[in-house]
């Protein structure tokens, strides 16, 4: 199969680690922002409604990133034990192109498709 070869390895351990960073950063600087929105407030209904959309929406935001970032650190862990790049479901090796474009990527194509049909 497919398996990555160490070059391949180096440059993705490159966009972990740049994603981490990113990440890390991006919740930082949000952090700010998802306080739970203060009810006593004296502020106006509909401030009051938008700043608690807003609110959920950054807190979504927040979620997702903190998943993605939860899926860098996995995977820079499999770095370094040696079996990145393997899907967690199916043990086959994940192509390079998809984690090229998503390095935290816990699974292969096939796998991912058949997890998102089961939600
Ligand atoms: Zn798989």
């Amino acid at each position: 199969m497919n398996e990555l070869q160490d070059d391949q390895i180096e440059e993705l351990r490159e966009d972990l680690l740049a994603l981490r960073e990113q990440l890390e950063k991006l919740l930082q600087s949000t952090q700010e922002s998802s306080r739970p929105v203060d009810l006593n407030e004296p502020i106006g209904r509909v401030t009051r409604i938008d700043a608690i959309q807003q609110q959920s929406m950054a807190q979504a935001g927040r979620r997702a990133q903190e998943l993605q970032l939860s899926r860098v650190k996995a995977a820079l862990a499999a770095m370094a034990s040696g079996d990145y790049g393997l899907c967690r479901r199916c043990e086959e090796p994940i192509a390079y192109t998809r984690l090229k474009v998503s390095p935290e990527s816990p699974f292969c194509v096939d796998c991912q498709g058949n997890i998102e049909k089961l939600k």
